[in-house]
């Protein structure tokens, strides 16, 4: 069963005060091995794991507790070719979730879009994508008996939604 995540991650001053002096973000940063960084990726995982109760966000396949879950930006944080998407959201707190394989694979981003209409303010954003904070899963996925499939469903203010399916 997916659940919509309630509550949010919260970041630390410490934490705060270092992703300030990143200054411009750009999605480079994400991988720099800096040691700071990577405790602070850390950190998210964790506080991550315990609010989405180790599911994933998009699926809510339990997550393996072994295997390395990546750190999901929902609105991509690096760029399709050679447009830049949204480094700027990179530590926006409702922009992170953790994910399974499977849809990780979906999405690996950079070559999807997740946003219909940008806006500097996070929440005041639209998705293509039902979102794992803003929106009820229920209202936007069809479950399918029998067929393990996870549907991660592309929304669109038509009837003309697509889904995309994967098998497992
Ligand atoms: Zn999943």
């Amino acid at each position: 069963m997916i659940k919509q995540i309630k509550g949010v991650i919260s970041f630390t001053d410490a934490e705060k005060n270092y992703i300030k002096s990143l200054g411009e973000l750009n999605g480079n940063m994400w991988k720099c091995n800096d040691e700071e960084m990577e405790e602070l990726k850390s950190n998210i995982r964790e506080r991550l794991c315990e609010l989405q109760g180790l599911r994933c966000a998009y699926c809510g396949f339990k997550l393996g507790v072994t295997s390395n879950e990546e750190i999901e930006h929902i609105a991509p944080k690096g760029k399709i070719g050679k447009r830049v998407l949204y480094p700027k959201f990179m530590f926006t707190e409702k922009n992170l979730v953790l994910s399974c394989h499977y849809c990780n694979g979906f999405s690996k981003k950079g070559t999807f879009d997740t946003i219909e209409t940008y806006c500097d303010e996070y929440e005041k954003c639209t998705f293509k994508i039902v979102h794992p904070y803003f929106d009820d899963p229920e209202q936007h996925y069809e479950f399918t008996s029998g067929v393990r499939c996870i549907l991660i469903k592309i929304k669109n203010n038509s009837k003309k939604s697509r889904k995309i399916n994967k098998n497992i």
